[in-house]
């Protein structure tokens, strides 16, 4: 099974690490997707250049991904400035094809943080648009609506198929 965190920031991955370490121990290949960059993540100086802030970030991010052997990628968007954009919406849909997800995670959509709940936002419309042949990325869409996309049990998880056993 395919399984995707997709985050506003780097470091988000820690809200279901614990879930993901489980899911490669059984064999599932492990996708990571920061929807920023991160580079407002220094808060406690404000003269730390944001460019150096979302190397780090960069830096730590792959770093995380190889420990436990799983893909990364960044859509790049600025820390605290993401918005639900077509063009935002694209590049989460193109981000989404690419893993060919059985199941996504991703923030709550009330949750506090605007990115957080911005980027939930994108993933379940990406997770549906994603589904849909004539909506274009660079990585096509199946050649029909999937009618097997589901919500989960609670906000911020996707089920694709019945491929999920829920152990
Ligand atoms: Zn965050």
């Amino acid at each position: 099974m395919n399984v995707a965190f997709i985050g506003a920031h780097p470091d988000d991955e820690m809200f279901c690490l614990g879930t993901l370490l489980l899911c490669r121990r059984r064999g599932d290949r492990l996708f990571l997707i920061c929807a920023t960059n991160g580079d407002k993540g220094i808060s406690d100086d404000p003269d730390f250049p944001h460019a150096e802030c979302a190397r780090l970030r960069d830096r730590e991010m792959r770093e995380v991904a190889r420990a436990i052997d799983a893909e990364y990628q960044c859509l790049g968007e600025p820390d605290e400035a993401l918005y639900d954009t077509w063009d935002n919406r694209l590049k989460m849909i193109e981000a989404i094809r690419h893993t060919q997800a059985d199941l996504l995670f991703t923030h709550f959509s009330q949750d506090y943080n605007l990115d957080h709940s911005t980027t939930s936002a994108l993933v379940f419309q990406g997770a549906l648009l994603s589904q849909i042949a004539s909506v274009r990325t660079e990585k096509p869409g199946p050649a029909a609506c999937a009618a097997d996309l589901l919500c989960g049990p609670r906000p911020g998880i996707w089920l694709r198929g019945d491929s999920f056993r829920g152990d």
